[in-house]
C-alpha cells in the first residue's frame, strides 16, 4: 500500500473537488442567487439555492478561481445540500471556526472538508477557501 501524509491525502481531495467540481452550473429555478469575489485573489463566485420550507433542496455554483476556491465551493455545495438551513448554517460556522485555527467541533461531521484546514497555514488563501461558505451564509439569511 502506499502510505500518503495527510498533507498529501488532503492534496488530493482538493484537487479532485477542482478537477472534477460537484453540482457546477446554474440551478434553475432558483429562489437565491448571489454573486461574490475575493478580491485578493481574483476569485468569482455564483452561488444557486433552492429551498423547500425550511430544506436546502438544490445547490449549485458558477465561477471562476483557484483551485482552493473552486475545491472549497463544490466540497461545500456537496456537504449542505439535503441539509435544513440551521444545518447548512451550523456546517458553515465549523468551517469557518476550523479556518480561523480554532476546534471545529465534531470533526467526523466534517469529512472531506478537513482537508480545508491544510490551508490555515497560508493566511492569504484563507479567503479563497471561505469565499463559497461565506456566500452560504449570506445566502441562507435569504430563505424565501
Ligand atoms: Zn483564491
Amino acid at each position: 500500500m502506499v502510505r500518503m501524509s495527510l498533507d498529501e491525502l488532503y492534496k488530493e481531495v482538493i484537487l479532485d473537488h477542482y478537477r472534477t467540481p460537484r453540482n457546477r452550473g446554474r440551478l434553475d429555478p432558483h429562489d437565491v442567487k448571489l454573486e461574490r469575489n475575493n478580491p485578493l485573489c481574483g476569485d468569482e463566485l455564483e452561488l444557486y439555492l433552492k429551498f423547500d420550507g425550511e430544506d436546502l433542496v438544490g445547490v449549485a455554483f458558477e465561477g471562476k478561481g483557484c483551485s482552493i476556491s473552486m475545491a472549497s465551493a463544490s466540497m461545500m455545495t456537496e456537504k449542505v445540500k439535503g441539509l435544513d438551513v440551521k444545518q447548512a448554517r451550523a456546517m458553515a460556522e465549523s468551517i469557518k471556526r476550523m479556518m480561523a485555527g480554532e476546534e471545529p467541533g465534531d470533526i467526523n461531521e466534517l469529512g472531506d472538508l478537513v482537508s480545508l484546514k491544510g490551508v490555515v497555514k497560508y493566511p492569504v488563501r484563507i479567503k479563497c477557501a471561505l469565499l463559497g461558505w461565506n456566500t452560504l451564509l449570506e445566502g441562507l439569511d435569504e430563505v424565501p
